[in-house]
Protein backbone atom coordinates (compact mmCIF):
# COMPACT_ATOMS: atom_id res chain seq x y z
CA UNK A 1 0.00 0.00 0.00
CA UNK A 2 1.17 3.27 -1.37
CA UNK A 3 1.45 6.14 1.37
CA UNK A 4 -0.52 9.12 0.07
CA UNK A 5 0.96 12.71 1.35
CA UNK A 6 -2.05 14.44 2.77
CA UNK A 7 -3.18 17.82 2.07
CA UNK A 8 -2.91 20.58 4.59
CA UNK A 9 -5.93 22.01 5.96
CA UNK A 10 -4.98 25.51 5.49
CA UNK A 11 -4.22 27.62 2.19
CA UNK A 12 0.19 28.04 2.03
CA UNK A 13 -0.23 31.87 3.36
CA UNK A 14 -2.18 30.97 6.16
CA UNK A 15 0.77 30.84 9.18
CA UNK A 16 2.45 34.05 7.55
CA UNK A 17 4.40 35.68 9.08
CA UNK A 18 5.18 32.78 11.71
CA UNK A 19 5.67 30.31 8.76
CA UNK A 20 6.02 31.44 5.04
CA UNK A 21 4.58 30.62 2.10
CA UNK A 22 8.12 29.68 0.70
CA UNK A 23 8.98 27.47 3.66
CA UNK A 24 5.43 25.69 3.54
CA UNK A 25 6.64 25.31 -0.37
CA UNK A 26 9.74 23.92 0.41
CA UNK A 27 8.82 22.21 3.81
CA UNK A 28 5.76 20.56 2.69
CA UNK A 29 5.91 20.54 -0.32
CA UNK A 30 9.61 19.33 -1.06
CA UNK A 31 11.18 17.94 1.93
CA UNK A 32 8.23 16.16 3.50
CA UNK A 33 6.69 15.04 -0.26
CA UNK A 34 10.37 13.33 -0.52
CA UNK A 35 10.76 11.42 2.59
CA UNK A 36 6.72 9.67 1.68
CA UNK A 37 7.83 9.50 -2.00
CA UNK A 38 11.00 7.36 -0.56
CA UNK A 39 9.34 5.61 2.09
CA UNK A 40 7.08 4.60 -1.15
CA UNK A 41 9.72 3.20 -2.79
CA UNK A 42 11.79 1.13 -0.26
CA UNK A 43 8.76 -0.61 1.21
CA UNK A 44 7.60 -1.98 -1.82
CA UNK A 45 7.41 -5.84 -2.35
CA UNK A 46 8.65 -5.69 1.37
CA UNK A 47 6.98 -7.08 4.38
CA UNK A 48 6.50 -3.55 5.32
CA UNK A 49 4.34 -2.99 2.35
CA UNK A 50 0.47 -3.31 4.23
CA UNK A 51 2.29 -1.88 7.49
CA UNK A 52 0.77 0.93 9.45
CA UNK A 53 3.19 3.95 9.63
CA UNK A 54 3.57 3.61 13.11
CA UNK A 55 4.54 0.00 12.95
CA UNK A 56 7.05 0.77 10.27
CA UNK A 57 8.58 3.40 12.24
CA UNK A 58 8.60 1.09 15.83
CA UNK A 59 9.84 -2.12 13.73
CA UNK A 60 12.42 -0.43 11.34
CA UNK A 61 16.35 0.78 11.58
CA UNK A 62 18.48 2.58 9.20
CA UNK A 63 17.44 4.10 5.99
CA UNK A 64 13.77 3.03 5.68
CA UNK A 65 13.51 3.81 9.32
CA UNK A 66 14.69 7.47 9.08
CA UNK A 67 12.38 8.16 5.92
CA UNK A 68 9.09 6.17 7.73
CA UNK A 69 9.93 8.82 10.81
CA UNK A 70 10.36 11.48 8.90
CA UNK A 71 6.87 11.32 6.88
CA UNK A 72 4.92 10.84 10.09
CA UNK A 73 6.99 13.55 12.21
CA UNK A 74 6.39 15.80 9.34
CA UNK A 75 2.57 15.34 9.46
CA UNK A 76 2.40 15.76 13.59
CA UNK A 77 4.21 18.99 13.03
CA UNK A 78 1.88 20.68 10.32
CA UNK A 79 -1.41 19.55 11.35
CA UNK A 80 -0.98 20.87 14.49
CA UNK A 81 -0.88 24.32 13.43
CA UNK A 82 -4.13 26.54 12.07
CA UNK A 83 -4.27 29.88 11.21
CA UNK A 84 -7.15 30.20 14.02
CA UNK A 85 -8.15 28.42 17.01
CA UNK A 86 -7.49 27.44 20.38
CA UNK A 87 -4.49 29.13 21.85
CA UNK A 88 -3.58 27.72 25.07
CA UNK A 89 -4.65 23.70 26.02
CA UNK A 90 -7.30 23.55 28.54
CA UNK A 91 -8.99 20.65 30.62
CA UNK A 92 -7.61 17.75 31.22
CA UNK A 93 -4.05 18.31 29.21
CA UNK A 94 -3.86 21.94 30.51
CA UNK A 95 -4.46 20.33 34.28
CA UNK A 96 -1.53 17.26 33.44
CA UNK A 97 0.60 20.41 31.88
CA UNK A 98 0.26 22.64 35.26
CA UNK A 99 0.80 19.47 37.62
CA UNK A 100 4.19 18.49 36.10
CA UNK A 101 5.26 21.59 34.65
CA UNK A 102 3.91 24.08 37.23
CA UNK A 103 2.67 26.35 35.11
CA UNK A 104 1.56 26.53 30.51
CA UNK A 105 4.42 29.60 30.84
CA UNK A 106 6.98 27.40 32.22
CA UNK A 107 6.04 24.46 29.97
CA UNK A 108 6.39 26.48 27.41
CA UNK A 109 9.45 27.56 28.47
CA UNK A 110 10.77 24.18 28.92
CA UNK A 111 9.59 23.29 25.32
CA UNK A 112 11.50 26.04 23.66
CA UNK A 113 14.37 25.05 25.58
CA UNK A 114 14.35 21.58 24.32
CA UNK A 115 14.37 22.64 20.61
CA UNK A 116 16.92 25.39 21.12
CA UNK A 117 19.49 22.96 23.27
CA UNK A 118 19.32 20.04 20.27
CA UNK A 119 23.03 20.25 18.38
CA UNK A 120 22.19 19.91 14.68
CA UNK A 121 19.21 18.99 13.24
CA UNK A 122 16.09 16.93 14.82
CA UNK A 123 12.81 17.69 16.73
CA UNK A 124 11.55 18.78 20.23
CA UNK A 125 8.48 16.64 21.25
CA UNK A 126 5.71 16.29 24.25
CA UNK A 127 4.77 12.78 24.40
CA UNK A 128 2.42 10.47 26.78
CA UNK A 129 3.17 7.28 28.05
CA UNK A 130 0.04 4.95 28.19
CA UNK A 131 -1.07 6.37 31.86
CA UNK A 132 -1.16 10.09 30.03
CA UNK A 133 2.29 11.20 31.65
CA UNK A 134 4.10 13.72 30.16
CA UNK A 135 7.18 13.90 28.78
CA UNK A 136 9.46 16.65 26.88
CA UNK A 137 12.28 15.11 25.02
CA UNK A 138 14.37 15.99 22.10
CA UNK A 139 15.70 14.28 19.31
CA UNK A 140 18.29 13.96 16.74
CA UNK A 141 17.71 13.93 13.13
CA UNK A 142 14.85 11.40 12.15
CA UNK A 143 14.41 10.40 15.96
CA UNK A 144 10.79 9.39 17.17
CA UNK A 145 9.56 8.79 20.83
CA UNK A 146 7.41 5.99 19.43
CA UNK A 147 10.58 3.91 19.70
CA UNK A 148 10.63 4.24 23.33
CA UNK A 149 6.90 3.18 23.94
CA UNK A 150 5.76 6.94 24.85
CA UNK A 151 3.40 8.90 21.93
CA UNK A 152 4.18 11.95 20.39
CA UNK A 153 1.04 14.77 20.44
CA UNK A 154 2.99 17.92 19.87
CA UNK A 155 6.51 18.64 18.16
CA UNK A 156 8.66 21.54 17.39
CA UNK A 157 10.83 20.74 13.55
CA UNK A 158 14.35 22.61 14.64
CA UNK A 159 15.66 21.19 11.14
CA UNK A 160 17.39 24.51 9.68
CA UNK A 161 14.81 23.94 6.43
CA UNK A 162 12.07 24.54 9.35
CA UNK A 163 13.30 27.83 9.97
CA UNK A 164 16.55 29.17 7.60
CA UNK A 165 13.95 31.00 4.90
CA UNK A 166 12.51 32.94 7.64
CA UNK A 167 14.92 33.34 10.43
CA UNK A 168 17.97 32.43 9.73
CA UNK A 169 20.17 31.22 12.12
CA UNK A 170 17.63 32.70 14.95
CA UNK A 171 16.43 29.48 16.00
CA UNK A 172 15.19 30.87 19.26
CA UNK A 173 12.94 33.38 17.67
CA UNK A 174 11.61 30.78 15.53
CA UNK A 175 10.55 28.30 18.35
CA UNK A 176 8.70 31.33 20.57
CA UNK A 177 6.62 32.32 17.31
CA UNK A 178 5.44 29.17 16.97
CA UNK A 179 3.19 29.31 20.05
CA UNK A 180 0.95 32.02 17.48
CA UNK A 181 -0.27 29.10 15.22
CA UNK A 182 -0.64 26.11 17.35
CA UNK A 183 -4.06 24.72 17.87
CA UNK A 184 -4.16 23.28 21.52
CA UNK A 185 -7.56 21.56 20.02
CA UNK A 186 -5.80 18.76 18.00
CA UNK A 187 -3.17 18.58 20.64
CA UNK A 188 -5.99 17.94 23.03
CA UNK A 189 -7.52 15.72 21.33
CA UNK A 190 -4.44 13.57 20.83
CA UNK A 191 -3.81 13.52 24.22
CA UNK A 192 -7.74 12.53 24.65
CA UNK A 193 -7.04 9.15 22.62
CA UNK A 194 -4.42 8.10 24.38
CA UNK A 195 -5.49 7.80 28.45
MN1 LIG B 1 11.33 19.26 8.70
Amino acid sequence: MKFTQPRLPYSVDALSPVISPATIDFHYGKHEKAYIDTLNSLIEGTEYEDMPLEEIIKKSDGKLFNQASQAWNHILYFFQFSPSGKREPIGRLRDKIEEQFGSFEDFKKKFEEAGLTLFGSGWGWLSSDSDGKLFITQGSNADNPLKYGLTPIFVFDVWEHAYYLDYQNRRGEYLSRLWDIVNWETVESKYDGIA
